[in-house]
């Protein structure tokens, strides 16, 4: 049996980088650039003020260093989107709006406060501007300046820079389409839920959790329904899942009577590369690729098929996408309670880590740890990574866990 980190390293061993396609910019955001971008234009285009005020001559406000207002004529008055028809001469200013462009021959911004305000001449108070307030043409960015390398994430403000520069679309990386498998007799999809009242079923929440998660990390998923637990049933799903960038089955993995999917997987032809996990929950993951296009089989435990996907599933989706931060992030914690695991197997146990009064990261498990307890998932934060070494952990003892999500930086105080 393989331990997580070498199941893990044999299959992203396996992963490329899909094809790539140009989007719109607005539909960017979370992909991968797949090309470096270079700026066409210079930002700000010109240089600009700053400030709503006056612009005007150093040279014509010395007085007013030593405490002297002084009086200047105002000849234009430039608004954003305007431009001054002329350079400013000796003994005048100009009325200018942040963001208009700062005539030829100005080299300060007063702003409006430290003036009378006034319209056809005005009185300049204070010089604390003097040379201030402009901003120079390319402090941004120069035409020519690289914008994003291949494999930058894109984030909001690469999009609006993006926008800036006139990249209406951007070259990256397609989204995987994740083909999804439910299997297994006692399940129905939510529209046959009479059968769940009357006691018959139970819903394919993994057809549903599974969803979500590819979602969330970025793939395009491909319901492919519920598969019964016959071989020509699965067959009939995993060939339909032929034309996806990735199969992702659960259920019908692990050593049941009816467990068929990994035959079925070989009787197509697919290649299977390994088949359990030194794990739990999640230990019978499989792991194979049919022609080119790579099969992961997980536990239908709903609790195990989560974090099989967490672990194993979300890495290969980033790694098709372009990105190389692959990997949740793991931080130490200290647990506030002994931690019992019963067999030797590197453990995932679902946590809340918070910080304490003094910011130490603490971790307390959110109770019932059946795989099968969707509702652990639902409270957790993390998973506690238990190595497996040991049988007891005590309290007070530090131990890493995969943070789920951003809720350790999320917090409902407004505190800056
Ligand atoms: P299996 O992997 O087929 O042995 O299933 C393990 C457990 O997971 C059983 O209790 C199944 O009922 C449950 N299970 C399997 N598939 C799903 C699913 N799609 N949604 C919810 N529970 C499931
Ligand atoms: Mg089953």
């Amino acid at each position: 049996m393989l331990t997580v980190a070498e199941a893990s390293e044999r299959i992203l061993a396996e992963i490329q980088q899909l094809d790539v396609e140009y989007v719109p910019l607005r539909r960017a955001l979370g992909r991968v650039c797949a090309e470096d971008i270079a700026a066409t234009v210079t930002m700000p285009p010109w240089s600009n003020s700053s400030m709503d005020g006056y612009a005007v001559r150093s040279a014509d406000i010395t007085p007013v260093m030593s405490g002297e207002p002084v009086k200047l004529r105002v000849v234009a008055t430039i608004e954003a989107g305007q431009f001054a028809s002329r350079r400013l001469k000796r003994g005048e200013a100009m009325r200018i709006m942040t963001g208009a462009p700062v005539p030829g021959g100005a080299d300060s911004v007063i702003r409006k406060e430290h003036t009378d305000g006034g319209s056809a001449n005005v009185e300049i108070r204070d010089a604390t501007d003097v040379w201030k307030n402009i901003r120079p043409a390319g402090e941004d960015f120069h035409a020519g300046d690289l914008l994003a390398k291949r494999g930058a994430p894109v984030k909001p403000a690469l999009i609006g820079v993006l926008a800036s520069s006139g990249v209406s679309a951007v070259k990256t990386f397609k989204r995987p389409r994740v083909a999804i498998i439910s299997s297994g007799n006692e399940l129905v999809d939510i529209d046959d839920f009479d059968e769940v009242v009357a006691q018959r079923r139970i819903v394919s929440s993994n057809s549903y959790t599974l969803d979500a998660l590819t979602r969330v990390a970025g793939g395009l998923p491909v319901d492919l329904g519920i598969a019964a637990d016959t071989r020509a049933s699965l067959k009939r799903k995993l060939e339909s899942a032929r034309d996806c960038d990735l199969i992702l089955t659960s259920a019908g993995v692990s050593v049941g009577d009816l467990d068929y999917t990994r035959d079925v997987f070989a009787a197509l032809g697919g290649e299977q590369r390994f088949w359990r996990v030194k794990m739990r929950p999640g230990a019978p993951l499989a792991f194979g690729m049919l022609d080119d296009v790579p099969w992961l089989g997980v536990s239908g435990n709903p609790v195990s098929a989560m974090v099989s996907f967490e672990l194993f599933v979300r890495p290969v989706l980033r790694k098709m996408q372009g990105h190389s931060a692959l990997f949740r992030r793991t931080v130490t914690v200290t647990v506030e309670e002994d931690v019992k695991i019963g067999a030797n197997l590197m453990h995932f146990l679902r946590a809340v880590v918070a910080r304490d009064g003094d910011g130490t990261l603490v971790a307390r498990l959110t109770g019932l740890q059946s795989s099968g307890a969707l509702t652990s998932m639902v409270k957790a934060n993390a998973l506690l990574i238990v190595p497996g070494d040991s049988p007891k952990v005590a309290k007070g003892s530090q131990l890493k866990a995969l943070m789920l999500d951003q809720s350790l930086e999320e917090t409902s105080v407004f505190s800056l």
